[in-house]
């Protein structure tokens, strides 16, 4: 959610905007060595995604599929490192980030690491949820925009519904729905 909020700060389309999404949470593809067995998962997750090289490379391919391309690398690099921070700072203590992997096997843990189920992390995700609801009122999309176009108008739709009950009738307006 993180990835696609900070999307709708800059000028971008849905695309690039879904591109932040998987920016912002690729670096977990790692953890899918689980099926392939509890080893897998321990020995690669927070390591192959979770490095200064994966940045580059999640950033750079996610740049090369995309209109605006140095801004969509420069906001997909960094939300990679967002990742990073709030892992390192919020996966529990114990987890940490190989940052230079594959050249240097040095893992960076942070004394100050809460609990994975902690008040930090809660707040965080209530409040990523309380700006997505404010981008749907504000802007008139949804994190689905780009994968789910129409599924993305209905919970719009739906959202305004609802808004107009609460308000002052508003006089109906045609809807822009050009397809
Ligand atoms: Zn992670």
């Amino acid at each position: 959610m993180s990835g696609w909020c900070i999307g709708n700060l800059l000028p971008l389309g849905p695309r690039e905007r879904l591109f932040c999404m998987i920016a912002a949470t690729a670096s977990d593809l790692d953890g899918i060595g689980r099926i392939l067995g509890e080893k897998a998962y321990w020995d690669y997750h927070h390591l192959v995604g979770h490095n200064l090289a994966a940045a580059i490379v999640t950033a750079t391919l996610l740049a090369a599929f995309s209109k605006a391309r140095l801004l969509t690398f420069a906001v997909c690099f960094w939300l990679v490192h967002l990742h990073l921070l709030m892992d390192y700072f919020g996966s529990g203590p114990g987890w940490g980030i190989p940052y230079f992997w594959p050249f240097d096997q040095h893992v960076y843990r942070s004394p100050h690491a809460w609990a994975f189920y902690s008040w930090q992390n809660l707040s965080t995700a209530g409040l990523m949820f309380a700006w997505t609801l404010w981008i749907v009122d504000r802007s008139g999309r949804t994190p689905l925009e780009a994968i789910m176009p129409a599924l993305d108008r209905q919970l719009v739709d739906a959202w305004n519904r609802r808004g107009r009950r609460r308000r002052r009738p508003a006089p109906e307006r045609p809807t822009a729905r050009s397809a």
